[in-house]
């Protein structure tokens, strides 16, 4: 089970074989000719078309994963490119024009970054071509305006920009997470940071505390003052079981008196 780390949703099929023993060399890119990338998906999915990709990419750039990487989608329908490639369908932004959203070609790059530093493949032009580019390059396939819009020239300089250290897009959304031994830093860092000594009144002293220090003295004003309120519950817990017995005694001579 091998998919992009980029990968947003994965949606599984029937429709795909096994690559045959035949390794990943390649990307292969087509467009949806249809904006409604769900709607492919689905069509991937219900048997409605022997159709199928690694990845379709939505226009809001989702990437879902439809086959396995480690399997053989029916994306163009000759056996051996499919078999030697990580296919993708990617979205249209635009029926006219067949136009494909920033958004997608960022997800693309990502993603072929990321593959293509898992199965060791160059990121070249050579290695990342569009389904009209098949007929000329292995006298496969046929005749198409796929994948319409797609840059592809763009892709691949995105992807190895991205190889090359430039963060991708979604390293920026993940959010930072912090491992113990660095926030024990920045704990101590704050704790030694220098706090200029006040007077009483407000005035400098023109010396230094450190703010663990202070913290540590205003924490133990607090617990003081903690343990003044708790003797000071007991206290009037105490003087309420006084005034209840001294109210049960007047009752008792009250009923006395009234007796008699
Ligand atoms: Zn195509």
């Amino acid at each position: 089970m091998t998919h992009s780390k980029y990968t947003n949703q994965i949606v599984q099929t029937h429709q795909r074989s096994s690559r045959g023993g035949h390794q990943i060399k390649y990307f292969q890119l087509h467009h949806m000719a249809s904006t409604d990338g769900p709607g492919v998906v689905r069509m991937m999915t219900s048997g409605a078309r022997e159709v199928s990709a690694n990845y379709a990419v939505y226009s809001d750039g989702t990437a879902v994963c439809v086959v396995d990487e480690d399997l053989r989608a029916w994306t163009s329908g000759t056996g051996v490119q499919d078999s030697e490639a990580i296919t993708f369908e990617i979205a249209n932004d635009n029926t006219a024009g067949w136009s494909v959203s920033p958004a997608s070609h960022e997800k693309v790059a990502m993603i072929i970054a990321d593959a293509a530093k898992r199965y060791g493949i160059p990121i070249t032009r050579d290695r990342i071509y569009g389904h009209n580019e098949m007929t000329a390059k292995f006298g496969t396939s046929y005749a198409t305006a796929c994948p319409g819009g797609l840059n592809i020239d763009w892709i691949v300089n995105r992807a190895n920009q991205i190889t090359n250290g430039a963060s991708a897009s979604a390293a920026k959304e993940t959010p930072l997470v912090a491992t113990p031994a660095e926030i024990n830093q920045i704990v101590k860092a704050i704790m030694d940071a220098p706090q200029p000594r006040m007077t009483t009144d407000g005035k400098s002293t023109g010396k230094f505390d450190n703010i663990g220090g202070v913290l540590r003295y205003e924490y133990s004003k607090y617990e003081a003052l903690q343990k003044q309120l708790v003797d000071m519950q007991k206290q009037l817990a105490a003087q309420k079981t006084q005034t209840a017995e001294v109210s049960k005694k007047l009752d008792q001579v009250l009923t006395a008196l009234t007796k008699k």
